[in-house]
C-alpha cells in the first residue's frame, strides 16, 4: 500500500501520492526557526520529524527537494535586536550557525535550500501585489497592507481549512497586526506592517512606503518561489496550524497561482509537542532544554536524537531527563550488536537481509510510525544477539544483516556509536601507551591495554603501528 500519512487537512490518513507524474520526485517545506534565539529540543522535535520524513521518503527511493526556511525577520526578533542594540543581520546570523550546529549533532540531513525571509522582500511584495490586485488585500492609512478573509470568503474560498473557526465571533474590518494570534482573535491579518518608530534600521522600501513583510507571508513566498504555487509536503509543530499555516493557504490559494483545482499544498504533516511535565517546552514557560544544556550534562546528540524519535510524532511526548539516560543504555545495545556483527562479517558484502527491512518498511508506512521501528530494530537486535551466541551464524549472514541495518540507519540516523568523544579519551590512552612503550614501561602499556580492552576496544599491533578496533571502525595511530 506503500506510504501513508495523517494529512491535518483531511484529518484523514491517506496514501501518499506525489504530483509529480512520474511519481518520482517529492518537495517538501517545513517551517524553520525564528533565529532569535537558540532553539530547545522541543523545536528540534519538529525538525527531526521532517528530517525523518525526508530521510525516508529517500529510503522510499523518492528524489525529495527539501526546503527549510529561516525566519530572519518577525516581531520578536525586531524586538530582540533593539534590546540587544545589534543590526538584524549579526544579530540572526550568530543564531542561525547555533542552529545548524545543533542540527548536525542531532544528525539531521540538511535541507537542499535554506531561503531566508530578508533576501525573499521582493517575491513577497509581488505576491502582496497580487493579492490587493484580486481585492483580497487592502492598505490602511498607515501605509500596511491586510487580508481581507470576508473578501476571501466572497470568492469562493475556505478560510478554516485546517482549523474548526467560529466566524461568529469575528467583526469585519476588526484588524491583528501581531504576527501570532490565538483563534478567538480571528481577523483581519498584517501581510505587510507600516514602518514604526520601534522597527529602528529593519525596513524594506515597498509601493506602500516603507515597512516589512508580516511572518506568515514570508512563508507562502519562500515555499512557491522555491517549489512552485502546489507542491507536496509541508511540515510544522501543531502550534502553526492557526493562525501561521491557515494564513499561508489563504494567501497563497488567494493568488490563485494554482492551477484549476490545485492545492496549495496536498499533505500538511503536523508534529505535537514535545513536554516537560505535561507542558509544552517552551521559551516562555521557561521550561525548556537547549541541546547544549544537555550536552553540557554529558549526552550526546545522537542520544538526544533518539529520544525525540521514540514516540510516534502525532503523540505528545513526555520529555525526562532519565528517558535520556534509557537512550543511551539502548544505542549500546545496537552498538554492540553491530560491532559483533561487523567481527564476524569482516571484508564480506551482502545484500541486505529482506526480513529486517520489510518489517521496519511495514512500520514507517504507517504514519511514520517510529516507535514500531525502533522495536522492529529491538526485536532484530536481540535475534542476532540470540543467534551470535549460539555461534551458529555466517559471514554472510552477518553481512547481510549489517547491511540491512545500514539501510535502516540511513532513516533513523544515528549511527556509529564510535563518537569523537569517545575517541578522544581512547586517542589520549593510545597515545600514552606509546609513550610508556618507549620508555620501556611495559607493565604501564599493559594495563593501558587492559584498560580499553574493558571499555571494549581492542589493540592490533601492526607492521604501520598499533591500531584500535571497535564497532566496524578501524583507528590507526602513527607508529612511535
Ligand atoms: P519557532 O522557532 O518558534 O518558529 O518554532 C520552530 C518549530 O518548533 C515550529 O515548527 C514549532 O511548531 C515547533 N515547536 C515549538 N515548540 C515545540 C514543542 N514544545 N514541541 C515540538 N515542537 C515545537
Ligand atoms: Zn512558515
Amino acid at each position: 500500500m506503500g506510504l501513508r500519512l495523517f494529512n491535518t487537512l483531511s484529518r484523514q490518513t491517506e496514501v501518499f501520492e506525489p504530483l509529480d507524474a512520474e511519481g518520482k520526485s517529492v518537495s517538501l517545506y517545513c517551517c524553520g526557526p525564528t533565529v532569535h534565539d537558540f532553539a530547545h529540543i522541543g523545536n528540534f522535535r519538529t525538525f527531526v520529524l521532517t528530517d525523518l520524513l525526508c530521510r525516508y521518503l529517500r529510503f522510499l527511493g523518492y528524489e525529495v527537494t527539501y526546503v527549510m526556511n529561516v525566519t530572519d525577520v518577525e516581531d520578536k526578533i525586531i524586538a530582540r535586536v533593539r534590546e540587544a542594540r545589534a543590526t538584524l543581520k549579526d544579530y540572526t546570523t550568530e543564531f542561525e550557525g547555533a542552529f545548524f550546529e545543533d542540527m548536525d549533532a542531532l544528525g539531521c540531513v540538511r535541507p537542499d535550500k535554506v531561503p531566508h525571509a530578508t533576501e525573499y522582500v521582493s517575491a513577497i511584495i509581488e505576491l502582496i501585489l497580487k493579492l490587493v490586485e484580486k481585492g483580497i488585500a487592502y492598505i490602511t492609512v498607515d501605509g500596511s497592507v491586510y487580508f481581507s478573509i470576508k473578501k476571501y470568503q466572497s470568492l469562493g474560498c475556505v478560510y478554516g481549512q485546517l482549523t474548526k473557526l467560529d466566524f461568529e465571533q469575528m467583526r469585519p474590518g476588526e484588524r491583528v497586526s501581531n504576527d501570532k494570534y490565538e483563534k478567538d482573535a480571528i481577523a483581519d491579518f498584517a501581510l505587510w506592517k507600516a514602518r514604526v518608530p520601534e522597527d529602528g534600521e529593519v525596513f524594506w522600501p515597498s509601493p506602500w512606503g516603507e515597512g516589512r513583510p508580516g511572518w506568515h507571508i514570508e512563508c507562502s513566498a519562500m515555499s512557491m518561489k522555491l517549489l512552485g504555487p502546489s507542491f507536496d509536503l509541508h511540515l510544522g509543530g501543531e502550534d502553526l496550524v492557526f493562525p501561521h499555516h491557515e494564513d499561508e493557504i489563504a494567501q497563497s490559494e488567494g493568488a490563485g497561482l494554482q492551477k484549476a483545482g490545485g492545492k496549495f499544498v496536498r499533505y500538511w504533516v503536523h508534529g505535537a509537542h514535545l513536554l516537560v511535565e505535561g507542558k509544552k517546552m517552551s521559551k516562555s514557560l521557561g521550561n525548556f532544554f537547549t541541546l547544549r544544556d544537555l550536552m553540557d550534562r554529558g549526552f550526546t546528540g545522537r542520544e538526544v536524537r533518539f529520544v525525540l524519535t521514540s514516540a510516534h510524532y502525532r503523540e505528545t511526548f513526555n520529555f525526562t531527563l532519565d528517558g535520556l539516560r534509557g537512550g543511551k543504555s539502548a544505542l549500546n545495545r545496537i552498538d554492540e550488536c553491530v560491532g559483533k556483527l561487523s567481527e564476524l562479517a569482516r571484508e564480506v558484502t551482502a545484500e541486505p537481509s529482506a526480513t529486517f527491512l520489510d518489517a521496519f518498511r511495514e512500520a514507517l508506512d504507517d504514519d511514520l510510525n517510529v516507535s514500531l521501528g525502533w522495536s522492529v530494530v529491538f526485536d532484530w537486535v536481540r535475534e542476532m544477539n540470540r543467534h551470535l551466541s549460539e555461534g551458529g551464524m555466517t559471514s554472510e549472514a552477518a553481512a547481510a544483516n549489517l547491511a540491512a541495518w545500514k539501510r535502516v540507519d540511513a532513516v533513523l540516523g544515528v549511527g556509529s556509536g564510535a563518537t569523537s568523544e569517545v575517541l578522544a579519551e581512547v586517542t589520549a590512552l593510545m597515545e600514552e601507551r606509546q609513550v610508556a612503550r618507549k620508555v620501556r614501561d611495559f607493565q604501564r602499556a599493559d594495563a593501558i591495554r587492559d584498560e580499553l580492552l574493558a571499555a571494549g576496544w581492542t589493540i592490533e599491533d601492526t607492521p604501520k603501528g598499533p591500531r584500535v578496533k571497535r564497532a566496524w571502525s578501524l583507528t590507526e595511530f602513527p607508529s612511535a
